[in-house]
C-alpha cells in the first residue's frame, strides 16, 4: 500500500496492487457464494443483522501499511497509504436499492453512515472520511449486493478541497454560507427543485455537470452528518429514497448511479455545508454519457441540454413515484 504523488496535477494516487484480484461480477452459479449474503464466511458469527459494516477484504488503505518503498529519486514522491477501507452492507437481501427498503431501514443505514463518519474521524491519522455508493454495471460495480463503501483517507480529497476554498471565498465576500444561499434561492425561484421535505431539498443544480445530476442539500446549516439528529436522519433517508426511486422511474429500470457524501473534513474547522451528490451515467433513458476526452483529459464538462429543462423529466418521475413509494 502506498500513495504516489502525481506532480503534474499535484494529487495523491492510491496504489493498491492486491486490489486487482478482487472478485469481478459473480456469475449466477457463484451467487450462492455472495460475500455479503447471510451465511457468507465474514457474516457467519452474526445471528441476525439488517445493516452491517465489514472491513474491505481488498482494502485500498489499511491502518498499518508499513513504509512504502522509496524510489530513490526526488522526482518520485510516495507516502504510506494509511487509512481504513470498509464496506457497509445495507441489507441481507441480495437485490434492491434504497427505495426498495423501508423508510425505517434506510434511516438505520443513515445512522450507520453517521456512526462510521464519527468513528473514523476520531482516528488520529484520518483527515477525511469518503463515504460513497456505486450502483450498477454501467459504472463498473463488481458486486451487486446493496452496499456502500468508506475510504477513510489521510488527506483531504481534491474535489472537497476545492469546495472548501469556494466556501471560504464566498463567506469572505458575503458573510454567508454558499449552500445556505443556494437553498434560499432555489426555494424562492423553484426552477430546479425536484423534491423537498421538512429538512432537505433535492435539486438539479444550475451548475450540474451530469445531465441528471442531483444534489441533496440540508435546509439547515450543518457541516457534517454527525450534526444530524435521529429525526433529521429519517428526513435524509426519505430524500435519498426519493432520489433513487426517481432515477429508476425515469430510466424505467433498476437505475445505476454514483452517490457521494460531502462531509466536513475530520480535522480542523472550515466553512462548509454538508450535502450529497448523485451522478447519473445516462443522458436519456437509452444513452450513456461517458466522461471522455474533454472531461477526463481536461476536466471540462459539457452539459447535454439545459438543467432548467431537464429538471422537468426528473420532477415528473418524482411526482409519479411519490404516489407509490410508501414507508
Ligand atoms: N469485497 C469485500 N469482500 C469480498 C469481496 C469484495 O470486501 O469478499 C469488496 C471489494 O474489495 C470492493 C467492494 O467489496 O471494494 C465491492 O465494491 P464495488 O462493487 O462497489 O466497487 P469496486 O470497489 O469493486 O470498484
Ligand atoms: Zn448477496
Ligand atoms: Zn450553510
Ligand atoms: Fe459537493
Amino acid at each position: 500500500h502506498e500513495l504516489r504523488w502525481n506532480p503534474l496535477i499535484r494529487q495523491w494516487i492510491i496504489v493498491a496492487a492486491h486490489r486487482a484480484v478482487r472478485p469481478w461480477r459473480l456469475t449466477d452459479k457463484e451467487r450462492v457464494s455472495c460475500p455479503f449474503c447471510p451465511g457468507a464466511p465474514e457474516l457467519k458469527d452474526l445471528a441476525s443483522w439488517d445493516v452491517v459494516v465489514l472491513p474491505n477484504k481488498y482494502p485500498a488503505l489499511v491502518p498499518h501499511p508499513g513504509s512504502p518503498a522509496q524510489y530513490g529519486s526526488p522526482l518520485y514522491v510516495s507516502r504510506e497509504a494509511r487509512g481504513v477501507s470498509e464496506v457497509i452492507v445495507e441489507t441481507p437481501m441480495h437485490e434492491g436499492d434504497f427505495h426498495t427498503l423501508t423508510l425505517s431501514h434506510v434511516s438505520k443505514v443513515m445512522k450507520v453512515f453517521k456512526e462510521e463518519f464519527e468513528k473514523l474521524s476520531r482516528l488520529e491519522y484520518i483527515e477525511y472520511v469518503a463515504l460513497f455508493r456505486n450502483k450498477g454495471r454501467e459504472i463498473g460495480v463488481s458486486l451487486s449486493h446493496p452496499h456502500s463503501q468508506v475510504y477513510a483517507l489521510p488527506f483531504i480529497p481534491p474535489r472537497v478541497a476545492s469546495e472548501l476554498e469556494s466556501f471560504k471565498e464566498y463567506y469572505g465576500k458575503h458573510g454567508r454560507c454558499l449552500i445556505c444561499d443556494v437553498v434560499s434561492h432555489e426555494q424562492a425561484v423553484r426552477e430546479r427543485t425536484v423534491y423537498e421535505n421538512e429538512g432537505f431539498m433535492i435539486i438539479l443544480p444550475y451548475y450540474a455537470m451530469w445531465p441528471y445530476e442531483l444534489h441533496v442539500y440540508p435546509k439547515k446549516h450543518v457541516k457534517a452528518i454527525s450534526e444530524l439528529s435521529e429525526e433529521d436522519l429519517k428526513l435524509l433517508a426519505d430524500a435519498i429514497r426519493v432520489a433513487t426511486a426517481t432515477y429508476s422511474r425515469l430510466l424505467k429500470k433498476d437505475a445505476p448511479y454514483i452517490m457521494v457524501m460531502h462531509n466536513h473534513p475530520s480535522k480542523g474547522d472550515y466553512h462548509y455545508h454538508f450535502h450529497i451528490e448523485f451522478y447519473q451515467p445516462y443522458r436519456d433513458p437509452e444513452k450513456l454519457k461517458y466522461a471522455a476526452g474533454i472531461e477526463w483529459g481536461y476536466w471540462v464538462f459539457t452539459y447535454d441540454g439545459v438543467p432548467e429543462e431537464r429538471v422537468k423529466e426528473l420532477r415528473k418521475a418524482c411526482d409519479e413515484i411519490l404516489e407509490v413509494i410508501g414507508d
